[in-house]
This record gives C-alpha cells, structure tokens and sequence, in this order.
C-alpha cells in the first residue's frame, strides 16, 4: 500500500522527475476502474454468492447463497433489490466464482454501482489490469489475427489503460468501456488467444522517459500516420507521422461519403449552431499529412468553421471515416473521396495487422508506429 502511494506521489511530479522510475511491486498487478454502464435503468444481475455491501457505511445490505439472479434499481436516495428499497446511493457488489454476468456481459473484479438520479444507475467495473486487457484484445481485434498483432494491441492497450488511470488519481473513474477510450465488452470477448497474447506480454508497457506513453491508436490510418500537434493539439516526442503502407488491404481503406447542404444543415442544428441553411463547404487548412484541420462551413447566419475531429463528430464517425478526404461540392451536395478511419495517431491496426503478417514481431510493430520509446515490464 505505502508503495503504491508512494509511485502515485512519483507520477504526480513526473513533470519535474522525468527520470523517476516506473514501476510497481513484482506480481502487484494495478487495477483500472471501467464505467461500463451509464444511466441505466435495471441491472440484470446473474451470479453466485452475490453480496451487497453499502460502499460508504462498508456495511452488508444484501446476501444470497449459491448461484442466483437479481434485479437491481434506483430508487428514491436508495437501490431497490427485488422490491425492497436500501438506503444506499452506493454499492458494491461482490460474488463468488471469478465472473459474474450483468445486462449480459460477463464481468470479473468489483462492481460499485450508483445511483445517479433516482431512476438511473451507473456502473463501474474496478478490475485487474491484465483480466482488463484479455477482455480488450478481441474487442479491438478481430481473434484471428496474427498474434504479433494481438501482443502489439496488448501492450498499447495495457499502456494506454496506466496512462489513463495515472490521470484520473481524484476520479471516479478511469475509462469509459465505449470507443472514446478503448472498447472493453467483458469477460465475454476472453478467448485462448487473446490470453496467450496477453500472457506473452505480462506487465509490459511502452514508456518514454519511464513513463507510460499515450499510447494513441486507430483502425487504418490511410498510408501515413498522423502528427499529435496536428490531430489533438499538444506535440508528443513519440507520437510522430509515420509513411504505412501495411493497411492497404484493409476493408475500408477507401470511402466515399455524399451529404446534401440540406442533411448538413440539419446535422449543425442538431448540434446547437444557429442556422436554417448551408451555402457552401470549404476546407481552410490541412496538416503536413493532408487531413483536414479547420473546414468552413457557409450559412446563412454566417461562416461556421470546425476542425477535423469536430466535422467528423458532426457529420458521424461512420460517415466520415477520417480527416484524410478530398472534396467535390457541386449541385447542392459534398462529395467525401478519402482514406483509412479513425483520428491516425499512433498505431495503425490493420498495418499492426499487415506487419504480423509480413512476419514482424510486436516489438517491431511498436517501435513503427511510436518513436523512440522502449518496452518495459513494471509488474
Ligand atoms: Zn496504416
């Protein structure tokens, strides 16, 4: 315990002790606490020796023996089990046997579930950082990957999971288990592969001047890799446009996309912008890897700019795949001509994919895609 708070205090100042070793006891494996549900209004809750304990008062409030199901609510500044109302705005909840299903999602660790409005809860799964990774793999990679592929998404994914909690220290919670973070399904995306991938890489991370990197990843970055000044606004040593010609093959590499002035219109108002009509569409400027940083949107309350990310937000991350387009506006309509998905920082998946299959190992594929960084174990 006092080694733990004593790396936290390390990590606070790690702007000034740069070179300050990162590390945890041997065998003392961190835990990441997941929101994995947000505003739900039941829980399904199958498991066995399920317990509830009043997370503040740290007092038992609920007990069964042997495998049952519950359904767990909110209820007024309270969580209502079956029909009866407890007087908690915070549980835990613990079970017996490794993995307990939720909404059906097999989750392993604790569950602290809260009520957050009265009719609402919220869930957050606090579980170790390596179970986290093996549900996390498969989510984020198909199974039948080469497995070099799968330690690279381990190791980016482990590394992406620290640098995130040593950020959220005063948090209730480190991640979201949607897309925004890394996507993490539950125990139920476990399979032998995605453990042996984990397993091969036990405790290792990418670091830069000992720390946890930001360990950005996407789907197909397009052929060329994105600068983070250009794609989030802040320069990262390690986070570096690299040429990728490994993603070609990948599903996806082209798109095309055609929305109407009108559906754009509608799409900002949505949004909250003021107007009632689109005029016209350009694109001001463009990074040194030519995606779109800031396009201008002429209306008929004036000129709306957005930057990339913001566009893709806009018009939907599944219609505008990336930044990485050209444009034909003509009659009415924007034609989007582009390549890859997703923000392009960092690694490539499909090209992580490609080098596994050109016989490149993990390492390889990391040190590709993040410069200068080394591969440490800390666990
Ligand atoms: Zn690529």
């Amino acid at each position: 315990m006092f080694r733990n708070i004593y790396k936290k205090v390390i990590i606070v100042c790690s702007c000034i002790l740069l070179s300050a070793s990162y590390s945890y006891a041997a065998d003392q494996i961190p835990t990441v606490r997941v929101k994995i549900f947000d505003g739900v209004s039941a829980l399904h809750i199958e498991g066995r020796d399920i317990q509830l304990i009043d997370t503040y008062k740290n007092l038992y409030i609920f007990k069964n023996h042997g495998i049952s199901y519950i359904v767990v609510s909110a209820g007024d500044n309270g969580v209502v089990v079956g029909n009866k109302l407890y007087p908690a705005r915070m549980v835990t909840l613990l079970f017996s046997g490794g993995v307990v299903r939720v909404n059906n999602r097999m989750l392993r660790g604790h569950l602290e579930i809260a009520n957050i409005d009265n009719s609402h809860l919220i869930v957050i799964n606090e579980i170790n950082l390596e179970s986290y990774v093996a549900g996390l793999v498969n989510a984020e990679m198909p199974h039948n990957w080469p497995v070099e592929a799968l330690k690279a998404q381990a190791v980016v994914a482990r590394t992406y999971a620290l640098w995130q909690k040593d950020r959220h220290l005063n948090a209730y919670y480190d991640m979201d288990a949607g897309f925004m973070d890394q996507v993490y399904i539950g125990a139920n995306s476990e399979d032998n592969k995605g453990w042996q991938a984990v397993n091969a890489t036990y405790g290792q991370i990418i670091t830069y001047d000992n720390n946890p990197i930001l360990a950005m990843y996407h789907s197909i970055c397009g052929g060329e890799t994105e600068n983070s000044e250009d794609a989030i606004g802040y320069k990262y040593p390690y986070l570096r446009a690299v040429k990728c010609n490994f993603c070609r093959t990948a599903p996806g590499f082209r798109w095309k996309y055609t929305i109407s002035f009108g559906s754009l219109a509608e799409r900002l108002i949505v949004k909250g912008y003021n107007l009632s009509s689109v005029y016209g569409f350009e694109v001001l400027k463009r990074s040194r890897t030519d995606r779109v940083m800031v396009a201008r949107v002429i209306t008929d309350h004036g000129n709306i700019d957005l930057d990339g990310p913001l566009l893709r937000r806009v018009i939907g991350y599944e219609k505008l795949r990336s930044t990485l387009f050209r444009t034909n506006v003509k009659d009415g309509e924007i034609l989007f001509r582009g390549t890859g998905f997703g923000h392009g920082v960092g690694m490539c998946q499909w090209g992580a994919y490609g080098m596994a299959k050109k016989g490149y190992n993990y390492q390889q594929i990391i040190h590709y895609y993040y410069k200068n960084v080394e591969i440490k174990r800390i666990y």
